[in-house]
């Protein structure tokens, strides 16, 4: 009876971003060893694209990665 979460095969659409899960249109394309160094976290619907396209929101998460790389000293100060 709990068999209503079928597994969705993701497929990699040229139009959608590449982020594991994620629906939304692409915004940039990036290089994917860029992405997974900046954010390691990030999972892609490829393994080990080459290119990989992102959304709006996760670009922006990217950028965000790539800024406070250098501010990772903040982070240590967990309240
Ligand atoms: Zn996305």
């Amino acid at each position: 009876m709990v068999e209503f979460r079928r597994k969705k095969d993701e497929k990699d659409d040229p139009e959608l971003c590449s982020v594991k899960g994620c629906q939304e249109p692409l915004k940039r394309s990036m290089s994917g060893k860029a992405v997974a160094k900046a954010v390691p976290d990030m999972k892609f619907k490829v393994k080990d694209p080459k290119k990989v396209r992102l959304c709006k929101e996760h670009y922006k998460e990217y950028k965000k990665a790539t800024k406070e790389e250098r501010k990772l000293q903040r982070m240590s100060w967990s309240k």
